[in-house]
């Protein structure tokens, strides 16, 4: 059967979700296909026991609360649905261990607390924090401003409202940090966020971990007490009720291209759908990989997929405990462990198995139990290199122990007499649940001058099919609930630009 429709959206990831409910918002007809059978992709939970354990989400950023709203909370009144969301704050950013020289710091949230703290752990790096702190704001102030005019800014607007901003655009976060002449100790412990968006501080752009800390810092660390799935449920939910088509167990198999255009897509189980925009939430390497036929694919766009690394794989121990926080001596809500605080010692420590860095969440479960996941990432494909058939399970316990034992020895908390459940995932769940290349959890590596800014300055150029645009983690925002939520907005309303130009 023949159906038309104004737009099709391929995945109801956190990107796919937005794009389908703005573009639906806008008067559109839209169908909307997901291969499994729930919305969300990683923005999901699942049930063990009488324990929901939350898949993905340690902190949401950019959310905030009523009073001082992120960008991610305007959104969602824009679409109608932050009144239904349960956002709760936490109190303080993190906490951050380093085994191997016996480090320990809490930091609080709020840009006052944070700097005082930083000064009483490094003596001296007051100003330097300061000097962040007005970076940080002309970066977020620019990078809105970019974002407005669609990556094509007006120089003499950058150079005369942001200064600062171009100066420090180019470079790296290690770079910015030691010219404004912070402390080397301070370097390390601000820059403890950098495995939320996957490099190390001397390749990672500044504006990006500048504008992610500064919100966690500012408007706090949000945690979902229905768990991502409810955004994801209530973002469908919203879209199906204003007569959007959303159909779950279809995945897509092919995307349908004549003459440099699209024409609609045909399914696993063979339905076609006809349109001339599609926005797939899913990554490059599928679509130009395998959705397309061979010769519709531009040079182009296999040079892009080519030349792109993939970023993290992931690794998360879910765990149900038979005791409270508080029994546990546990009173934050994330930690991180790391052997130093040296980003790029660890990021390289990180391309072998069973390296026991983590980042983990806790939270109570009820007036007797908590849930703690711990997450890991390998890079450089260091699980698809070893692992095997045969290797397999004895891989994914042994990654279970060391992160357990990371965890034991970092906080002197004994966990093992408490588990009442626990689930173990590796990229090979990851890969199968969301479809993800090598199940890669960050889209592409952002690194060195495959950044943020020039892939948001680029993403026009990055059209190589009319009538294709991407979102999500692969897209030019990035990985991150913030950023997939946003993208798949941005992307809906160019897609609304390209309707408005045919
Ligand atoms: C363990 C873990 C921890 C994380 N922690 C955080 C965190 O604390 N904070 C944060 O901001 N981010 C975090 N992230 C990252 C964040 O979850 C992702 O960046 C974000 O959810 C990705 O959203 P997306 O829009 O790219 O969609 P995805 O979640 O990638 O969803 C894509 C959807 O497309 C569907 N699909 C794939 N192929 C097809 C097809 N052929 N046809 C139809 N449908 C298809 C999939 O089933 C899926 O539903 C974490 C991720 C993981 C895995």
């Amino acid at each position: 059967m023949h159906r038309e429709f104004d737009a099709i959206v391929i995945g109801a990831g956190n990107g796919g979700l937005v794009a389908a409910l703005t573009l639906q918002k806008q008067g559109k007809k839209v169908l909307l296909l997901e291969k499994g059978r729930v919305p969300g992709g990683f923005a999901t939970s699942f049930i063990r026991g009488r324990f929901e354990f939350e898949a993905s989400l340690h902190e949401l950023c950019e959310y905030g609360t009523a009073e001082n709203k992120g960008e991610v909370y305007e959104l969602f009144e824009n679409l109608g649905i932050a009144q239904k969301i349960h956002a709760k704050v936490v109190p303080e950013t993190f906490a951050v261990y380093a085994l191997k020289t016996n480090e320990f710091y809490e930091m609080p949230m709020g840009e006052e607390a944070f700097i005082a703290k930083m000064e009483e752990y490094v003596p001296g790096s007051k100003e330097s924090m300061q000097t962040f702190f007005s970076l940080c704001r002309e970066v977020k102030e620019a990078l809105k401003y970019l974002n407005e005019t669609k990556g094509h800014p007006e120089t003499e607007v950058l150079m005369s409202k942001y200064p600062r901003f171009m100066v420090v655009a180019p470079y790296s976060l290690l770079t910015v940090l030691k010219k404004i002449g912070m402390p080397k100790k301070a370097i390390q412990i601000l820059s403890t966020y950098w495995t939320y968006l996957g490099s190390p501080a001397s390749k990672l752009s500044f504006c990006h971990y500048a504008s992610m800390i500064y919100s966690y810092i500012t408007k706090g660390p949000v945690t979902l007490e229905n768990r991502s799935h409810e955004v994801s449920l209530t973002l469908s939910e919203e879209f199906a009720s204003l007569g959007g088509v959303v159909k779950y167990l279809t995945g897509v198999k092919e995307i349908l291209v004549e003459n440099g255009e699209v024409t609609g897509v045909i399914t696993q189980d063979n339905q076609k759908f006809l349109t001339k925009h599609i926005i797939a939430n899913i990554s490059p390497n599928e679509v130009y990989g395998k959705m397309i036929e061979k010769e519709n694919v531009p040079v182009k766009a296999k040079k892009l997929v080519s030349q792109r690394t993939l970023g993290a794989q992931g690794v998360c121990v879910y765990l149900g405990l038979n005791k409270t926080k508080e029994q546990l001596g546990l009173s934050k809500y994330a930690y991180f462990v790391y052997e130093t605080l040296d980003s790029d010692v660890e990021f390289k420590r990180m391309h072998s198995l069973y390296n026991g860095n983590l980042a983990a969440t806790i939270t109570d479960n009820g007036e007797d139990s908590s849930i703690l996941c711990l997450t890991s990432l390998l890079f450089g494909n260091a699980f698809s290199r070893e692992v095997t058939k045969e290797n397999y399970f004895a891989i994914k316990e042994q990654l279970a122990e060391d992160l357990i034992t990371s965890f034991e020895k970092a906080t002197h908390v004994s966990l093992r007499d408490a588990i009442e459940e626990i689930e173990i995932a590796t990229p090979v769940t990851f890969a199968r649940y969301g479809g993800h290349p090598e199940g890669t959890i960050y889209g592409y590596l952002a690194s060195g001058s495959d950044n943020l800014l020039p892939r948001v300055m680029n993403e026009e150029k990055e059209v190589y099919i009319k009538g294709l645009r991407f979102c999500g983690g692969f897209s030019s925002r990035l990985l991150g609930y913030s950023s997939t939520y946003i993208n798949g907005r941005d992307e809906a309303m160019k897609t609304i630009g390209d309707m408005k130009n045919e």
